[in-house]
């Protein structure tokens, strides 16, 4: 069984968030207070979340990413994610997290049955980091990395590109990977909050790799066959690699493969689509046929493309965290 939208495409990525918490307040995420508190009975149960996630593995789900928020601060989350890893036919089980927990939670995450870690980072200097998550330790982040590196997961490093905020250590992240077997992507800065400014933020995929391309010499990576967006570049001789991701300046729409879910249990078939719908009555109900119909609706109406770098369209802002990336 597959889940195929009305533009052909086929969706097996589900992004889950299983809370809208999170202990960093990263400057383009979070409000500097974090988010207003929701009802206990407004967030998805973990039963629900299984139910769920259980209910769309048999549509065609292969993929499923646990993400916030930020995931680890949840309680229960370990034996939630075990649950998961048990779903027959779901192929890969990942995780995105900031990263702060992971020092003690990584051999946990590893026997609980997830597969690969992505790793936010947006600054390697102290300050900086602190700076952009509003307080964040880098050298905790940086020993829970590795840590997990120890631990035997495979690692992606997610970075948020800002100009004049992280611009000037594109080198240092590309020179890591010398090192370090890390799969570092750099993500153009996306306006979720569509503050006036956004545009001067984002700096193009293009001039990341070719301002890494003046002091490197890389090459392309073969994609494989579960590859998400990332188009990937070896620096010679380099333990890791690098990789830009490009949602403004080129559209991946056309290979999208994902939709997510809410920790509140709103599900939405694209990033910028204004649109969601509310899972939880049908949840609730503990009808699976009608909720297996309901995530099918949605599928099909997915929209071929979002308009967010049309300067003239506007999406409602919202907060990345309720979301989860
Ligand atoms: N707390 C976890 C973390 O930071 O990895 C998971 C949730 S976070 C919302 C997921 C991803 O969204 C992170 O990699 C973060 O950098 C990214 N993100 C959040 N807001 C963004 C924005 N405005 N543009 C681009 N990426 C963004
Ligand atoms: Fe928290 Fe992740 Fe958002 Fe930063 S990007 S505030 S770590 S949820």
């Amino acid at each position: 069984m597959s889940l195929v939208d009305s533009f052909g495409r086929k969706i097996n990525y589900l992004r889950l968030s299983v809370t809208d918490r999170c202990n960093f307040r990263c400057l383009y995420c979070m409000p500097e207070n974090g988010v207003p508190k929701v009802d206990h009975h407004e967030i998805l149960s973990y039963e629900e979340l299984l139910l769920l996630a259980r209910s769309v593995v048999p549509l065609g789900i292969e993929k499923i990413r646990v993400t916030g928020g930020e995931p680890l601060v949840r309680a229960g989350v370990i034996d939630f994610l075990g649950e998961l890893s048990r779903i027959p036919k779901l192929r890969q089980l990942v995780l995105t997290t900031n990263g702060y927990l992971l020092d003690e939670m990584a051999l946990q995450l590893l026997s609980a049955g997830v597969q690969r870690l992505n790793i936010s980072l947006d600054s390697l200097k102290p300050d900086n980091f602190a700076a952009i998550t509003r307080g964040g330790d880098l050298g905790r982040v940086l020993k829970g990395i590795r840590t997990a590196e120890e631990a035997g997961f495979p690692i992606k490093i997610n970075v948020v590109a800002m100009r004049g905020i992280n611009d000037d250590e594109f080198e240092d992240f590309a020179a890591w990977t010398l090192e370090k077997p890390y799969a570092v992507r750099f993500i153009e800065y996306m306006p979720t909050n569509r503050e006036d400014t956004w545009t001067s933020k984002v700096i193009a995929g293009e001039e990341i790799l070719s301002r890494i391309g003046n002091r490197f010499s890389m090459q392309p990576v073969v994609r494989g066959e579960m590859a998400g967006p990332s188009r990937d570049y070896r620096i010679s001789g380099a333990a890791g690699t690098i990789g830009v991701i490009t949602p403004i300046s080129g559209h991946f729409c056309r290979d999208c493969n994902r939709i997510r879910v809410t920790s509140q249990g709103m599900v939405k078939n694209c990033l910028f689509a204004d649109t969601e719908v509310d899972l939880k009555p049908v949840l609730r109900s503990g009808n699976v046929v009608a909720l297996q119909e309901v995530l099918r609706r949605i599928v099909s109406e997915k929209p071929g493309k979002h308009l967010m770098s049309e300067t003239d369209t506007v999406h409602k802002p919202f907060a990345m965290s309720k979301v989860g990336g």
